[in-house]
């Protein structure tokens, strides 16, 4: 059965031209936040009062912190959130100093969302059957960067060296994108979806079907970027994930300096 009709149908309405229609939204939901840097506004002065602001698809506390003139690290101490990297859809936040819960930029339509299946009552990612895609030291971690968020994680490896798709899957994005360069975005099965940015070159099209393993580009140093590396996101229903509770083996540790497996 194509994945497509496996997952059914998403489309994102009422959006520009001169992009695949279905991915417009998933991608400029991304570009602001791939691996460049963002600059939030100083966190606004502490405030008795609050609203709780329910998480929705596509939103990160990032965004939700400039909705609300607020920086995610305060966010995330004010609702003691021990990984501030990771909310779910339906969470409650406390927004001090808020009188009502406003819209979160995310630039995906709403009813496309809600086209996707419901996000799950546990937080615990849905590990299991990925496999890396490439071998290679992961030189920046998924989560608060400074003063921006990055989305995802960064793979240090030379350049030219082949991507392999992390699972089966169809290419609903291979493109140029400002900021990610050569990028290929995956759709899996269970809401999943896979982001390779930096290629060198991408060699699948859009609305191929690839295995897992498959090779789908070559690593590079395209976009906004200090040398060759794979920017590589994992986003359930729409929400960053970090891709290291997913990839086999590195899961639980703590160092930097961690290496891929060389299978
Ligand atoms: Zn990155």
């Amino acid at each position: 059965m194509p994945v497509r009709k496996a997952l059914g149908e998403v489309r994102l309405a009422g959006l520009s031209a001169g992009l695949p229609s279905r991915l417009v939204g998933l991608v400029l939901l991304w570009h602001i936040a791939g691996c460049a840097s963002q600059v939030s506004e100083p966190p606004a002065a502490k405030r008795a009062s609050g609203i709780y602001h329910v998480v929705k698809p596509g939103e990160n506390l990032f965004r939700i912190g400039k909705a609300y003139d607020l920086s995610y690290a305060e966010l995330a101490r004010v609702n003691r959130l021990r990984d501030s990297s990771r909310i779910r859809v339906g969470q409650r936040l406390f927004i001090p100093g808020a009188v009502r819960q406003l819209p979160v930029e995310t630039i995906t339509p709403n009813d496309s969302v809600q086209a996707l299946p419901a996000a799950p009552e546990t937080n615990e990612p849905a590990r299991g059957g990925f496999v890396w895609p490439i071998a290679g030291g992961v030189s920046s971690h998924f989560g608060p960067r400074g003063s921006s968020f990055h989305d995802g994680i960064d793979i240090a490896a030379e350049e030219g060296t082949p991507i392999m798709a992390i699972e089966k899957g169809e290419v609903i994005y291979s493109d140029r994108l400002r900021g990610y360069g050569n990028l290929v975005i995956l759709r899996h099965a269970g809401g999943l979806v896979s982001v390779y940015g930096h290629n060198h070159a991408n060699l699948v099209r859009q609305g191929q079907l690839v295995s897992q393993g498959e090779v789908i580009a070559k690593v590079g140093s395209t976009g906004r970027v200090s040398g060759p590396h794979l920017h590589l996101e994992i986003r359930q229903n729409n929400v960053a994930q970090d891709p290291l509770l997913y990839l086999p083996g590195l899961c639980c540790r703590q160092s930097l300096d961690e290496v891929a497996p060389k299978s």
